[in-house]
């Protein structure tokens, strides 16, 4: 599905280079389930932002079906990840002018699906996470932990490709984990590629193979 080749990402800081990435090489396939792990400042949202297309990087290569992200023009890159992608983003990113249900429904809009099925899909998310009572509330109007389902809803519901979950389960209570990893899990084995980002063991242990990341590297323990 995907290759990075030698991928470096600084920042320079004082003249001097500081890498957030530091040749990162990786090959995920079809179907894999793949976790980021490693301390806090490590890289993973870094490394998840670089896959997903909303961060560039300095050297390196990065194929995505074959497509060399890395020398697209902006305008085929954002119809790569539109199409392909779904982001659970670590800080939810939700759209705070956009109601709950808007909110969920904007992939449907990037991929000009009709009214009709917009409507049925959304009230299926709304349904599957219990959202029904919320769907006119904004943001700021839902605890973390709801605006981190509306997050994973709006991932979901474009039915991508390749998911990317930045710590999708930080603001859960450990049902709430146990049932969106679940999900996870059924849409892995219906062929759905997933890579996410975790300080959670028992997260973890829903995927098939582990990646350590120490300051910006691949740790190989
Ligand atoms: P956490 O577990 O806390 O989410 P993380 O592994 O996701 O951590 P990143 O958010 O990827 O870590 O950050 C990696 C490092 O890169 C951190 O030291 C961070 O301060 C630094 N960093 C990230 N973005 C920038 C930036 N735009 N400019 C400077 N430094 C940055
Ligand atoms: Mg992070």
């Amino acid at each position: 599905l995907l290759q990075l080749n030698h991928i470096y990402k600084w920042v320079n800081q004082g003249g001097r280079r500081v890498f957030l990435l530091n040749d990162i090489s990786l090959s995920v396939e079809e179907g894999d389930f793949i976790t980021i792990m490693g301390p806090s400042g490590s890289g993973k949202s870094t490394l998840l932002n670089v896959i997903g297309m909303l961060d560039g990087f300095q050297e390196g290569e990065y194929a995505f079906l074959d497509e060399p992200v890395h020398s697209l023009k902006e305008k085929h890159r954002s119809k790569l990840y539109k199409e392909y992608i779904g982001f659970v983003f670590q800080a939810y990113h939700l759209i705070e002018e956009l109601t709950v249900y808007e909110n969920i429904e904007t992939p449907l809009l990037y991929k000009n699906v009709k009214s009709a099925e917009r409507k049925a899909l959304v009230a299926d998310m709304l349904d599957r996470f219990n959202m029904v009572g919320k769907k006119d509330l904004f943001p700021s109007q839902l605890s973390g932990g709801q605006q981190q389902l509306v997050g994973v809803a709006r991932a979901l519901i474009a039915k991508p490709k390749l998911i990317l979950a930045d710590e999708p389960t930080g603001n859960l209570n450990s049902k709430q984990s146990e049932e969106i990893m679940q999900l996870f899990k059924e849409l892995n084995e219906e062929g759905v590629t997933i890579i996410q980002a975790t300080h959670s063991e028992t997260n973890a242990a829903y995927g098939s193979r582990i990646v350590h990341l120490l300051d910006g590297r691949r740790d190989r323990k």
